[in-house]
């Protein structure tokens, strides 16, 4: 734990950071931005800053990189290039690929507020959602240096029988090869930095195609990580659509395994793919979407239920695929709760998330908004809106979209992921197992919350539930490197968990050297 970034070493960078690290706005950010929290309902402190808003209101438009569609040759002579560099960064000692990581590591703590700058013009992400995800690509740095000394150490195992001497058994993981690495605008720094960094430090090659809509995060972190010395073989970045450039990669007889994160139904896309190959297996590591629940018995504290709400379904405007989609209320404690919610809605900021008092941004464009419009206006054919719509506080500001919650017949008329601000609720009664039941059923097992005062039915639901990862009495979002190993099953993913300490392994090969002494 010690190993990871300590959420106070940010600030203190941020606070000591020169001025020209911030290249879209040319300001310094205000000193006491991320400072002592009096939270409100999102959990960030908003009354310090109200009062730094004229400093980002001045912000400039950001240059953004635009980047050129790779195309069949240019992935053809990168793979050409990756594959001929395999060999020599495989056979170098973990240790100093672990430097590596580190360096890149601490080369992102000290450029913090430029990475956030880039995260909040680019990503459309709020700035504290900008300081956690530079944050967390900081514990990916570093956690999987750490981690990648420790499983990439040869293991001595027993000889065959006790006392026999004369045979050592040793088993050691090496790299697979070229790995594909294909992430998504959600998360463009995090996990972009996340699957590239683990592939690297057990010795794989990578060819990184990231999200079209963030090249530049992707752009600004492949830079980090040369410059930390990974070389430029090593690690190439192609950009372009999935369909095309993503398909390309994806079909090139030299990939040794694809790391992928996205839709299911793209993941299932990839793995088709792969199988039709003639060649090796490859190994695909998809980490996709969920139908996300959380179940509230009738002892769960509704003020820790509406925070839990609030952070898990609208914070990111709901573009997590861990986030809230699903409330299950017990009919006892759903009317409070619901008014409770409502409430804490109406008070939050929606809109420009340049501002550091927006609590809520835009959708990341105008094809992720026009999809969540249409599966609105089906919502609002078949569910009973639970608030009635406010328009967002900055109209000048495109794609936004203000909370909304429905309520609907069952969970079983659940059927899709909404990608945004988005809530569905159902009210229970009776058994609580049998709604986990129901929750499984949806075939999706990504995040789950609970929220009872009972320990004993708390560990039993979790225990019946068939999800990744299972929060008790607090929100569903945000895990933390190494400490909240992250990833679903079923329709969410193959494994193993970003973050945790099996995620290693599935990058490399096993080999048992046997000598006759
Ligand atoms: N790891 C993130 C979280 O725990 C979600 C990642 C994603 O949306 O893909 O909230």
């Amino acid at each position: 734990v010690h190993q990871l970034a300590d959420p106070a070493c940010g600030v203190d960078e941020l606070l000591r950071s020169p001025l020209h690290l911030l290249p879209a706005s040319g300001l310094p950010l205000p000193r006491d931005l991320f400072g002592p929290a009096r939270p409100n309902s999102m959990g960030v402190d908003l009354s310090v800053r109200r009062d730094r808003d004229a400093l980002l209101q001045a912000r400039q438009t950001a240059v953004l990189p635009t980047v050129a569609e790779a195309s069949a040759d240019d992935v053809a002579a990168a793979a050409q290039r990756s594959l001929a560099a395999a060999p020599a960064w495989r056979r170098r000692p973990v240790t100093q690929r672990a430097a590596v990581l580190r360096h890149a590591a601490d080369a992102l703590q000290n450029r913090l507020p430029a990475f956030c700058a880039l995260l909040v013009d680019e990503g459309r992400k709020t700035w504290p959602d900008a300081v956690a995800e530079v944050r967390e690509a900081i514990d990916f740095l570093r956690y999987y240096a750490v981690e990648a000394e420790r499983v990439m150490a040869p293991v001595n195992l027993p000889a065959p029988w006790p006392g026999v001497t004369g045979e050592t058994n040793t088993l050691r993981l090496h790299g697979r090869g070229m790995w594909v690495c294909i992430s998504p605008w959600n998360f463009p720094l995090a996990i972009f930095v996340g699957q590239v960094a683990a592939a690297l430090v057990t010795g794989n090659t990578v060819l990184a195609k990231p999200a079209e809509q963030t090249p530049g995060v992707a752009l600004a972190a492949v830079g980090l990580l040369h410059d930390a010395g990974v070389p430029s073989d090593v690690l190439q970045v192609l950009h372009g659509p999935g369909e095309t450039v993503g398909a390309t990669l994806v079909a090139h007889p030299g990939v040794a395994g694809v790391a992928f994160t996205g839709s299911t139904a793209v993941a299932k896309h990839i793995q088709r793919a792969l199988a039709a190959k003639d060649g090796p297996i490859v190994p695909l590591i998809a980490e996709t979407g969920g139908i996300n629940a959380m179940l509230v018995d009738p002892s769960a504290l509704p003020e820790q239920v509406c925070d839990a709400v609030l952070q898990s379904a609208f914070r990111s405007a709901g573009q997590r695929c861990s986030a809230l989609r699903l409330l299950c209320l017990h009919e006892d404690i759903a009317e409070r709760t619901l008014a409770m919610i409502a409430g804490a809605v109406a008070e939050l900021r929606v809109g420009d998330p340049a501002r550091i008092d927006t609590d809520i941004g835009p959708l990341i464009d105008a094809e992720a908004h026009a999809k969540l419009c249409a599966q609105v206006e089906r919502l609002r054919r078949h569910g009973r809106p639970l608030w009635a719509e406010r328009p967002p506080r900055d109209l000048a500001v495109p794609h936004v979209q203000t909370p909304l919650a429905f309520e609907v017949d069952s969970i079983a008329a659940v059927r899709e992921e909404i990608f945004g601000p988005v809530l569905q609720v159902v009210r229970w009664s009776g058994d609580a197992a049998l709604v986990i039941d129901d929750i499984n059923a949806l075939g999706h097992g990504l995040t789950l919350g609970i929220q009872t005062r009972i320990d004993s039915r708390a560990q039993a639901l979790a225990t019946r539930a068939q999800v990744g990862n299972v929060y008790v009495n607090r929100n569903t979002v945000g895990a933390v490197v190494g400490l909240q190993p992250f990833g679903g099953e079923g329709l969410s993913g193959t494994g193993p968990k970003a973050g945790g300490p099996h995620y290693l392994p599935r990058f490399c090969v096993e080999q048992t050297l046997t000598v006759n002494t």
